[in-house]
């Protein structure tokens, strides 16, 4: 048979394809440029056990993986604080770390998502994103100490963090900026 001889040549590694992957016979039909029916006949003829399919994904099935996955992708979903987060899901402390190790080492969250821990700080960004405050008033509202220092750290580590709504006039905004960028105190005035 054509196929067979065909096949001949590249048998080690299409066995080594039906042992060791669940690519369907139609899949590797395509890839050997033969038939169903030749892969299948290979398959029969060699004896070869198919890997059963992988069984659906633990996130896939997962109610609390498939949750955070739907929180995450609210907009701003990176703000909300993993304890809001382990309130809203009635998570314990070393379920929320299994599940969303999972969701992360799949990448199906953003990678910032539940990475803030405070309260105080979710509200401060809460505040940030909705009204137009000065910073400083934000942060004492929120009850964040220094929120400039917070807004800066977050920000070089690669938060998406928009610019404030508040609008300092000229003056302001320079003095803003020395804080913002840590100079106060230090180089002096
Ligand atoms: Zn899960």
């Amino acid at each position: 048979m054509a196929t067979a001889w065909l096949l001949r040549k590249v048998e080690d590694q299409l066995a080594k394809d039906l042992k060791e992957t669940v690519l369907t016979f139609r899949r590797l039909a395509r890839k050997y440029g033969v038939s169903y029916q030749a892969i299948f006949d290979f398959c029969q003829r060699k004896g070869i056990k198919r890997l059963k399919k992988q069984k659906k994904e633990h996130t896939e099935l997962c109610k609390i993986c498939q949750s955070l996955i739907r929180i995450s992708k609210q907009p701003q979903s990176e703000f909300i604080s993993s304890r809001t987060l382990k309130e809203k899901l009635r998570l314990k402390t070393n379920d929320w770390i299994y599940h969303i190790g999972i969701l992360r080492k799949k990448r199906l969250i953003p990678e910032k998502f539940g990475r803030i821990y405070s309260k105080k700080t979710e509200l401060a960004f809460q505040i940030y994103f909705k009204e137009r405050l000065p910073i400083s008033v934000i942060g004492s509202r929120a009850g964040v100490k220094n929120f400039y220092a917070v807004l800066k750290r977050y920000n070089a580590s690669g938060w998406d963090i928009p610019a404030p709504l508040f609008v300092y006039d000229g003056d302001e905004r320079r003095a803003r900026f020395k804080v913002i960028n840590g100079r106060r105190g230090r180089t002096g005035k």
